[in-house]
């Protein structure tokens, strides 16, 4: 059971459809960008889709700056896909109900702040710099 009221569930969803339709525009523009003929033609196709997963369209490339918001807007579609399914703003590992202040300030969030953490050191890319 999420704890989030439905005045909040509803705020979160129109964030995610907000930041979804930011998201595909800026890979969009980078497509557009990228002087590559086939990359110029998915810009088009992404542009245009309304039930595809953008995502799914976009997997096969190889593009850092496109890669950056391919991986955010599949965190959008993952939590679109669980307020469909009645489980959103439940942490996908522990189970517990994520604070709805932690959804509202991201509400792509898939975790519980102790979750992610963990996440986060255990999938940290050896190859980046940290701090
Ligand atoms: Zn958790």
């Amino acid at each position: 059971m999420s704890t989030l009221s439905a005045h909040q569930l509803q705020h979160c969803k129109q964030s995610l459809e907000e930041r979804f339709r930011q998201l595909r525009e800026e890979i969009r523009q980078e497509l557009l960008n990228s002087e590559d003929p086939d990359y110029q033609q998915l810009a088009t196709t992404v542009h245009d889709t309304e039930e595809e997963s953008v995502a799914d369209l976009l997997l096969d490339l190889n593009l850092a700056d496109i890669d950056r918001h391919v991986k955010e807007i599949r965190q959008v579609e993952a939590a679109q896909n669980r307020i469909e399914a009645g489980n959103y703003g439940i942490c996908i590992d522990c189970g517990v109900a994520i604070p709805p202040p932690r959804l509202e300030a991201n509400p792509a969030a898939a975790r519980c702040i102790g979750c992610q953490t963990l996440y986060e050191r255990q999938y940290a890319q050896p190859g980046h710099a940290s701090l």
